[in-house]
């Protein structure tokens, strides 16, 4: 039988593993580069698991530091399943973390981020780049307007969660850290340098 890694965990950390789709094409995402692996753990998934059975992953969510929507996929892309399983965690006393590349708002074609609040704790948004053009070739978006979506979807997340953090990733060609940095910091998120291959 077919197992799936449907959740896996890092530190103090019980990561989720929801979707393996996404718009973007990251020049540096493992996926792209033919491996879903994350240490030991396989992320390939090929099919989109349902609320019971990312439910069935979970026990006890307080035990952790935090539980953490992020795989080789944007979580986004499956809201519904996130709001439904997330709302869970938080009555079980969980703290939730969703890592994003903060297209929300341009896949669903409306403002999320108010269903996003009732259920999550922290928003943790790939910026990748400082502009579009750099953005464009580092990460290939699928959809026009991505760099100044996501950038409207920075400015947007702390009119609705607290703890809002902007990151990019040290040492891929041509992503300027400081001015990064600056964009989060003007938006009012908290900046977040990450390293190559590791899971935020
Ligand atoms: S958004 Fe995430 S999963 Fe998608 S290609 Fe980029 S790094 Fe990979």
């Amino acid at each position: 039988m077919d197992t799936h890694q449907l959740s896996y965990q890092i530190d103090n950390r019980l990561y989720l593993n929801i979707t393996d789709s996404c718009t973007l094409d990251c020049v540096f995402c493992p996926k792209t580069r033919g491996s879903c692996k994350v240490g030991d753990y396989d992320l390939t998934l090929g099919y989109r698991p349902k609320a019971e059975e990312i439910m069935a992953c979970i026990s006890q969510p307080e035990q952790y530091d935090e539980v953490v929507f992020c795989g080789y996929g944007e979580p986004t892309l499956r809201l519904n399943l996130v709001v439904e399983v997330a709302q869970v965690i938080k009555q079980q006393g969980g703290k939730v973390r969703v890592n994003t590349d903060g297209l929300a708002n341009l896949v669903h074609k409306n403002n999320v981020l108010p269903k996003l609040a009732t259920c999550v704790d922290i928003l943790s948004i790939s910026m990748n780049a400082q502009d579009a053009d750099t953005y464009d070739s580092i990460c290939q978006p699928g959809l026009p307007g991505s760099f100044e979506k996501m950038l409207e979807f920075v400015s947007e997340a702390p009119r609705y969660i607290s703890d809002v953090r902007a990151s990019a990733i040290d040492g891929i060609e041509g992503v300027d850290i400081s001015a990064c940095r600056k964009l989060a910091e003007q938006r009012g998120a908290t900046f977040l340098v990450r390293t190559l291959d590791k899971i935020p």
